[in-house]
């Protein structure tokens, strides 16, 4: 496999600051911030996309939601309100494969997505 800048960040070999960790995730600021807040929730392990969540055990993605849920919290997102995106595939626009979830907040969201 070619070297995934996301395991690498989550390794800890870049020198991306890491909000927070734990054994099984990671979380860390967007290089390209969309938002005033834009995190992305990782997985330590590498897995592709949400297409590859069978090889992950059901409390995994609770485990990722609860991160991002909580990082919201602590960074005074939750009144106000964010929204946690996973774009899936070339359609969903996702440019790196390994799975992330944004947190993105501090300002007004559009619907529908472009
Ligand atoms: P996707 O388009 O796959 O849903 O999101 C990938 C995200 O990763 C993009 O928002 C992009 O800005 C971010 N990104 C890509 N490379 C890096 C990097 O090396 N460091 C950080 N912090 N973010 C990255
Ligand atoms: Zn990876």
């Amino acid at each position: 496999m070619k070297t995934c800048i996301f395991c690498t960040i989550a390794s800890g070999k870049t020198g991306t600051d890491l909000l927070f960790e734990d054994e099984q995730c990671a979380a860390f600021h967007d290089i390209n911030p969309q938002a005033p807040t834009h995190i992305l929730v990782i997985p330590k392990r590498h897995i592709s996309s949400l297409n590859d969540l069978g090889q992950v055990p059901d409390t995994f993605m609770h485990h990722l939601f609860s991160t991002t849920r909580d990082l919201a919290e602590r960074l005074g997102l939750s009144k106000t309100g964010y929204r946690v995106v996973i774009n899936t595939g070339a359609d969903g626009g996702q440019t790196v494969f390994h799975l992330h979830l944004h947190l993105l907040g501090g300002r007004s969201m559009h619907w529908p997505p472009g």
